[in-house]
């Protein structure tokens, strides 16, 4: 049994399946968990907009609070601390008197830099940092044997029924959007989904679509002349991205739901994206993920910048997509696709760029999936994933809102268009500040 042991939480928030927190709880005579908002994380990016948005930065905040009162109900609780974790993590387990700190290992290059000055600073002060695995359905030591048939999944842990003592810590407020120089977004009843951070909301999604909803069935149905559109995907992204949701825990789900509902296409696609997920992780453990450095940008490329991440670049597909995840933080593969090679082949912008304006406001931004679909829309021949072959954004556009109803929803004033010109290019539009930027 170890004495006092630090569990710093990263995007590993919840209580179940948690390789981190079950040692934990199982190993520590007394246990504090603790949560880090580190600053660099709200910085502003180079390019001038904020490098975690408001709508992803209140999905965490509420992801985090929602944890921490599950920790309480489990007679434990969460320090919260607005630092970065290589000076907070060593300051704290020298306060609690703490010789091993445990975390769940993140993959993402910036994360793993982190993770290894937060080891740096603790072993030069006699203490040590030990890491447990958690973000994929495969586990990392069974990697060997996973192939896109024959892979191996191991059951999911269980909630720990009790948790050991806190040490006599202050816990700390818990920062609000204020505190991180941001605004409360506006909620625009136009979004598909207005999600609440937290293991408890994501539950409930997971329970909606799959269960309630019975989508997992048809999540491989092709668009038909009756229902244009493709089924609703899960949407349960934003929850795998802080772990509020076990991608394992899923994984179990959809096999229940084999047994329960039905095994067929729309299983074994759903499985693959779980897979693709993994497959990204793997990319970043085997070093195949490069840092995102954000380039410097003249006053040329900042205004095709600006209009792109603003929607006012005239291609109205693109630009009824750009604003959709301005306004909700959310956007659908499909329009991910579009807007990315748009951004790379049409505006001839370093990708980079738009992988930190996705990072800024999607919901669910994960650097490992973003960076290995953002170098294959570029084309990069050395990313993880094949270069694709660039992509018309017109036609893809066409193609994805035949009916020119995503367009109308965004682009409202584009509305009385007859749908054979709603589509059409129309000039770009200079954007006028982020003040103005809400179009209604
Ligand atoms: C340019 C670009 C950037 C992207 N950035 C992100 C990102 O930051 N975070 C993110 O989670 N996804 C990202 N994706 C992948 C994909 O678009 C989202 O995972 C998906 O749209 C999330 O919706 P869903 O939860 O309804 O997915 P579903 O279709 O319901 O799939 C279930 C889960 O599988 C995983 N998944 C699905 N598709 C993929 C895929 N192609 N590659 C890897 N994992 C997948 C996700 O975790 C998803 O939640 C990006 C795609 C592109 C083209």
């Amino acid at each position: 049994m170890a004495d006092v042991v630090l569990y710093w939480l990263r995007n590993d928030l919840r209580l179940h399946d948690n390789e981190a927190l079950a040692w934990a709880a199982a190993h520590g005579a007394a246990v504090l968990p603790v949560y880090c908002f580190d600053p660099r994380q709200f910085d502003r990016t180079a390019v001038g907009f904020p490098a975690t948005g408001p709508f992803r930065a209140r999905f965490l905040i509420e992801s985090v609070a929602d944890l921490r009162a599950s920790l309480e109900e489990l007679g434990s609780g969460l320090a919260v601390r607005v630092g970065v974790p290589e000076q907070v993590l060593p300051r704290l387990a020298s306060e609690c008197g703490a010789h091993l700190v445990v975390a769940q290992q993140e993959p993402a290059p910036a994360d793993a830099a982190i993770e290894e000055d937060v080891r740096a600073e603790l072993e030069a002060d006699g203490r040590e940092l030990r890491l447990f695995w958690g973000s994929t359905i495969v586990h990392r030591d069974d990697r060997s044997a996973a192939g896109a048939e024959d892979f191996r999944v191991r059951a999911p842990l269980s909630v720990p029924r009790a948790f050991p003592p806190l040490p006599n810590i202050a816990r700390g407020r818990m920062p609000t959007l204020g505190d991180l120089a941001l605004r409360a977004p506006e909620q625009d009843p136009r979004a598909a989904l207005q999600p609440r951070g937290g293991e408890a909301a994501g539950f409930q999604r997971l329970v909606a679509w799959m269960w309630t909803g019975n989508a997992l069935g048809a999540y491989a149905d092709e668009p038909t002349p009756e229902r244009p559109t493709t089924p609703d995907t899960s949407r349960l992204s934003p929850w795998l991205a802080l772990g509020c949701l076990s991608p394992r825990f899923v994984h179990a789900q959809v096999l229940e739901y084999e047994r329960r509902r039905v095994r067929n296409a729309g299983t074994r696609a759903f499985v693959a994206a779980l897979l693709a997920r993994d497959a990204c992780r793997w990319a970043a453990l085997d070093g195949r993920l490069p840092l995102l450095d954000i380039p410097a940008v003249g006053a040329g490329e900042r205004r095709r910048l600006d209009a792109w991440r603003t929607g006012r670049t005239g291609l109205p597909f693109a630009d009824a997509a750009l604003r959709e995840l301005r306004l909700t933080g959310w956007l659908g593969h499909d329009a991910r696709r579009v807007v990315a090679h748009q951004l790379v082949h049409d505006l001839g912008l370093d990708w980079r760029l738009g992988a930190a304006w996705f990072a800024s406001q999607l919901l669910d931004h994960d650097a490992c999936i973003s960076t290995a679909h953002w170098m294959a829309a570029a084309g990069l021949p050395d990313g993880p994933l094949a270069p694709e072959p660039r992509l018309d954004p017109l036609a893809a556009g066409r193609r994805l809102d035949p009916t020119g109803a995503t367009i109308r929803r965004w682009l409202p004033r584009l509305a009385p268009l007859p749908d054979d010109a709603i589509h059409t290019p129309r000039p770009p539009q200079t954007p006028s500040g982020e003040s103005t930027e809400r179009t209604t």
